[in-house]
């Protein structure tokens, strides 16, 4: 789960990372109040869940309150990658004389967190990382050591950073340390990091990634979601307890467990076919569960043909069925749909299934080609 920029610098504050002054603002109005506040000269930033706002102009330095509301206005109605901006973060204008990149986050070729920074701060990392790869420093944490002073200062060197920011750098770097620790982030970013014109260092920008697998841990924050971010069936598919994501491809796919999930879909794409989404049902699924992904999957104009691929161990095929259909009586739906079941229950499962257009299949492979070919009006 991504936090907002604004969301993420009140963590920062609470970690000790210097940040401008600054206030969140709904309106044109609020902007122009909270700009006289901070003296007139202020960033107007768009508070969406998308990096480059500012090559789209949804990061504008204003001279003056009157210009601050006016580009409030300008930045409110914007659409930035298809998101509504609904807020703004109205901040201080500093004189920067440097921008630096730092973050941390969790590397998976090393399966353990990584710490980066680059002199080449401000423009996109992944920019960096393709021209010019030896300007980014990464430097390995010991999970079970956890950020070590040595690595502070080699990283401060690496990074040409002046010695008398030395101190503070390393305040900084410890800050993201453990808010990535502590609120169990994947990525906790700060892009720019700079130096001002009267010597001070200061996160410009912030951007935290929460893993959603350790959320229940943190109620607080994971009140934070912000639910425009996040098409509506992936919505949808959490309020009943489901784990869905919207793909391109045409072949629905209902499946109970990730890595099944995940393998369907690899043998969907190796028969030439494309996945229209992950469905994880979980395991025990009930019938209404099931019944409910069926029609979140039917949902989807794209959908030709839907593989159901269900082995059972704690899920049982004959409750699977009875969602099925449940869910298929109710609908009607003319795309085929092809069911493997296999495991607990199975034969049950597939009695229920009997007298109705649903098309079983024995194996995983015999399913996948023929949804391929349905899919492919073959
Ligand atoms: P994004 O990464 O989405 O483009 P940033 O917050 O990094 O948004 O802003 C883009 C650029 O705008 C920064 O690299 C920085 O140069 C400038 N900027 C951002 N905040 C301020 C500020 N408070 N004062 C002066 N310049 C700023
Ligand atoms: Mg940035």
């Amino acid at each position: 789960m991504k936090l907002h920029e604004y969301q993420s610098k009140i963590l920062f504050t609470m970690y000790g990372i210097p940040i401008p002054n600054g206030r969140i603002a709904n309106s044109a109005k609020e902007v122009r109040q909270i700009s006289d506040e901070l003296g007139g000269k202020v960033v107007i930033k768009a508070q969406v869940l998308v990096g480059g706002r500012g090559k789209v102009g949804g990061v504008r330095i204003a001279k003056s309150s009157d210009e601050a509301e006016e580009f409030a206005n300008q930045i409110l109605s914007m659409e930035i990658k298809g998101l509504p901006v609904r807020k703004v973060l109205v901040d201080e204008a500093v004189s920067i004389s440097q921008e630096f990149y730092l973050s941390i986050a969790n590397d998976r070729n090393t399966q353990k967190p990584v710490l980066m920074a680059s002199s080449s701060g401000g423009v996109e990392v992944e920019d960096v990382a393709l021209k010019t790869p030896e300007r980014i420093i990464k430097r390995t944490i010991d999970p079970l050591l956890g950020l070590r002073d040595y690595q502070l200062r080699d990283v401060a060197i690496n990074i040409d950073l002046d010695r008398m920011y030395w101190q503070e750098f390393g305040e900084i770097i410890n800050g993201v340390w453990k808010v990535y620790v502590e609120c169990d982030a994947t990525l906790v970013e700060i892009n720019p990091l700079v130096i001002t014109a009267d010597k001070r260092l200061l996160a410009l920008d912030a951007k935290i990634i929460l893993d959603d697998n350790a959320l229940f841990r943190h109620p607080s924050l994971a009140e934070l979601r912000d639910k425009d971010a996040e098409s509506g069936p992936e919505i949808k598919g959490r309020a009943f307890g489901v784990t869905f994501i919207k793909m391109e491809g045409n072949i629905g796919c209902l499946v109970n467990g990730a890595g099944l999930a995940m393998a369907t879909m690899d043998i969907i794409k190796t028969l030439g076919g494309d996945a229209a989404n992950f469905l994880d049902i979980g395991g025990g699924a009930t019938a209404e569960k099931v019944a409910a992904s069926l029609r979140l999957i039917l949902e989807d104009q794209n959908v030709k043909a839907i593989l159901i691929n269900v082995f059972g161990g704690i899920t049982r095929c004959d409750e699977v069925a009875k969602g099925l259909m449940t869910a298929y009586n109710e609908v009607k739906p003319e795309i085929p749909i092809i069911v493997r079941l296999v495991g607990t229950n199975d034969e049950e499962g597939l009695r229920l299934l009997r007298g109705s257009s649903l098309i079983p299949a024995e194996t995983l492979v015999e399913a996948a080609t023929i949804a391929v070919q349905k899919a492919y009006g073959g």
